[in-house]
């Protein structure tokens, strides 16, 4: 199938020639018809796949007869919801792209910077927002955004945003646009509560699945290291050394373990930055710049931190603490050996993470290859060590904490 098949105009397709697409991607080719009939949608697809354009497109393609608005009189036809600031910049670079050719205006809101300039680009009017979900609310309880007219509403990467917390967020936006909206859902995965999320708000929509999450890529060379807890670093570092070479991307669990690694291999020489959501946008957006530029060929990142972000074709994935659920490793490696190239999955195991390995492998239908011969090896018999608290329980009450308390608890992710 060819663009053209999908019934898009010449300024979007002279646009999509110009980003050097031949043809639709599989998410892109299956979800487009539905989006230009109106329909609602649930989308599951990774990053990588495509999705941004599977509804970039015809939300254009959509909206192209409104382009000629004055200025002034434009009003927020589409709304694109996303959870992190990273990836709502990422989806206003697609707009931008795939929009080159047409007079609609797209603009992006998001928290942790000052609201001002982002006041005055609402004013001047827009057609399509993207916008995180705080700070979309803070500025509709302003009256600064007007949702009255949105057509198109998009929940991208939709169970990450529940993972952060933003359900009520995302239902709150829901009610504010129109009832009779079109709602595109678009999810990694669709675990309960985006279902019921979908059951709650969607009409009859269509579902779209793409590339299952179950599985790898046949051209990624998974490597298993099992390894003392302690010594993961000094094998990471001999790992570096040694073997693996190019642009790198380290998973850590925590923003705590991201830190500390950060701080080693930069002593050791390495050129890294990292990600993790307690750093600021700027430095986070700094990061992803120094990574994609070739700045720094190592990045540090957490899942959540890195999820839905455009860092593919990587030569390599670090998995120096494996997650505990298994989907997130095949998330993880997928992002090395895109587009026909190979590339390596290197996953560090320690005695208490043997069952997410089980779990993993279970998941993938596919032993990894242990290799033994390194120098930190794992005592096989190695049982995982278990610290037990010599106090019984804690010696506060439960539920101590206010509701105010608990909203300041720092992120782990
Ligand atoms: P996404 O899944 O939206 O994050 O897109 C991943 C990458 O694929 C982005 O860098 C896009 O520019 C690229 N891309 C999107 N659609 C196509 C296509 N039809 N052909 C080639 N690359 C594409």
């Amino acid at each position: 199938m060819s663009f053209k098949d999908l019934q898009l105009n010449k300024p979007l397709l002279r646009a999509i020639a110009e980003a050097g697409y031949d043809n639709p991607t599989l998410v892109q080719e299956r979800t487009i018809p539905f989006v230009l009939n109106k329909k609602d949608v649930i989308v599951s697809a990774q990053t990588g796949t495509g999705k941004t354009a599977a509804f970039a497109l015809p939300i254009l393609q959509s909206l192209f007869d409104y382009q000629d608005a004055p200025k002034k009189g434009k009003k927020i036809k589409a709304l694109i919801v996303s959870p992190s600031r990273e990836l709502a910049v990422q989806i206003l670079d697609n707009f931008k792209t795939y929009g080159i050719y047409t007079n609609l205006r797209t603009a992006v809101v998001f928290g942790g910077t000052s609201i001002e300039p982002q006041k005055d680009i609402l004013n001047k009017g827009i057609d399509i927002l993207i916008a995180t979900p705080g700070r979309l609310l803070d500025l509709h309880k302003q009256d600064l955004v007007n949702l009255d007219h949105v057509e198109t509403l998009v929940l991208d990467e939709a169970d990450l945003m529940l993972d952060m917390g933003f359900i009520d967020d995302v239902k709150k936006i829901e009610r504010l646009c129109t009832k009779e909206k079109q709602i595109l859902l678009f999810s990694a995965t669709i675990p309960y509560k985006v279902e019921q999320l979908a059951n709650t708000i969607l009409k009859n929509p269509e579902r779209i699945e793409v590339a299952p999450n179950a599985s790898t890529s046949g051209n990624i060379n998974q490597v298993l290291y099992y390894v003392p807890k302690r010594n993961k670093i000094e094998l990471c570092l001999h790992l570096l050394r040694n073997t693996i070479k190019g642009t790198i991307i380290i998973f850590r669990r925590t923003k705590f373990g991201v830190d500390k690694l950060e701080k080693t291999l930069i002593k050791n020489g390495y050129k890294v930055d990292s990600i993790h959501g307690d750093k600021t946008q700027h430095l986070r957006q700094e990061a992803l710049n120094k990574f994609k530029t070739g700045y720094v060929n190592i990045l540090i990142a957490t899942d959540v931190a890195a999820r839905g972000i455009d860092i593919n074709e990587l030569d390599a994935v670090i998995n120096f603490d494996l997650p505990n659920v298994p989907e997130t490793y095949v998330h993880r490696v997928g992002r090395t050996a895109r587009a026909g190239k190979s590339g390596t999955a290197y996953s560090l195991c320690s005695a208490d993470e043997k069952t997410y390995i089980t779990k993993i492998q279970q998941l993938i239908q596919l032993q990894l290859d242990v290799v033994e011969d390194h120098p930190y090896p794992l005592d096989p018999k190695a049982k995982p060590v278990v610290h037990k608290s010599k106090k019984q329980g804690s010696k506060h009450k439960k539920g101590r904490k206010s509701e105010a308390s608990k909203k300041k608890k720092k992120r782990w992710y």
